[in-house]
């Protein structure tokens, strides 16, 4: 092995295979220190409602920052952490942090946060929801926990009864990343979901004329209607987009055309919230 093919870490001439392990490790060890190491923080994105743009809520989107890698995107870092067991310890501080931030806010205002089938999975996480919810004081229909379809892939492992406990809670539940994953129309009868966010790609493909993204959204949201839940279109960036949702009847959008997701004390100053409050998401 010569030490001078490469330089650094990393041996050029190692299978691709070795590389993403060996970089998979280095994450896996940087990411167990994130949290102590005070690396991780919460953005917070508008979401808002289509026909007025009036602000509903944010959605809380986790960030990590190495001191030396820089920043690391969630794709990346979320499935690193639900292998190495570490999306409890992780899943539990987003909690915590992102319902504190919301109590601080207008009371009509709602926080929607990311909850990977992995949680879903430990029967324990329902009462970490509810620590976070009392320690808080926040009211629990302010909280929208976002699932994927995913969730509904290993049944039988009790992540159903999990739901429905988080609804007993008071909080609410929506399908994220809707017609993306494995999609069974019979699970949304089962569970009861407040709202479906439909997913980035039939949105930007909707607006560009595709006929089937069209189509799939008009499905979606008849669907929702019938079911009583919202539907909120993901990822809208320009001012066409928000018009071909808007007027194939989406109730809410979010997206870079309403704002991009925003550090805490910016998310603040649209809110009119003083910052340097004191929630210890700031
Ligand atoms: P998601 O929940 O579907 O979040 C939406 C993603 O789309 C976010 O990516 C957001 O920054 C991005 N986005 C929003 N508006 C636009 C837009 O107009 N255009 C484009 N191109 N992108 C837009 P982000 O923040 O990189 O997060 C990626 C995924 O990581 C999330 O997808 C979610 O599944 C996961 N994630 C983020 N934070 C958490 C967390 O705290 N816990 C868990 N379990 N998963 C999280
Ligand atoms: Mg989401
Ligand atoms: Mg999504
Ligand atoms: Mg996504």
């Amino acid at each position: 092995r010569s030490k001078d093919a490469g330089g650094g870490v990393f041996h050029a001439y190692e299978p691709q295979l070795h590389v993403a392990a060996e970089e998979r490790r280095i994450l896996e060890i940087a990411l167990r220190g994130a949290l102590q190491n005070d690396e991780l923080h919460l953005y917070f994105q508008p979401v808002v409602d289509a026909a007025t743009t009036q602000l509903t809520g944010f959605e809380a989107l986790l960030r990590w920052t190495h001191p030396e890698l820089g920043p690391i995107s969630p794709s990346k870092f979320i499935p690193l952490a639900e292998d190495a067991r570490l999306i409890a310890p992780i899943g539990e501080w987003v909690l915590r942090h992102a319902c504190a931030e919301a109590a601080c806010w207008s009371d009509d205002l709602r926080i929607s946060v990311n909850v990977s089938s992995e949680q879903l999975h430990n029967p324990a996480f329902v009462s970490v929801v509810a620590q976070a919810l009392s320690q808080s004081g926040l009211r629990p229909d302010r909280l929208e926990l976002e699932v994927t379809e995913s969730v509904f892939l290993r049944e039988g492992t009790g992540a159903i009864r999990v739901l429905d406990q988080l609804l007993g809670l008071g909080c609410r539940l929506s399908l994220d990343d809707f017609g993306t994953g494995y999609s069974s129309l019979g699970y949304l009868s089962r569970t009861r979901f407040s709202a479906i966010k439909i997913d980035r790609s039939f949105v930007q493909a909707a607006a560009t004329g595709g006929r089937e993204a069209t189509a799939i959204i008009r499905a979606v949201v008849a669907l929702a209607d019938s079911l009583g839940m919202a539907t909120v279109a993901e990822g809208v960036e320009t001012e066409e987009e928000h018009r071909v949702v808007a007027a194939l009847g989406c109730d809410k959008v979010q997206g870079y055309y309403f704002g991009r997701p925003l550090p805490v004390a910016e998310a603040r100053a649209l809110m009119g919230v003083p910052t340097g409050g004191d929630s210890v998401a700031a």
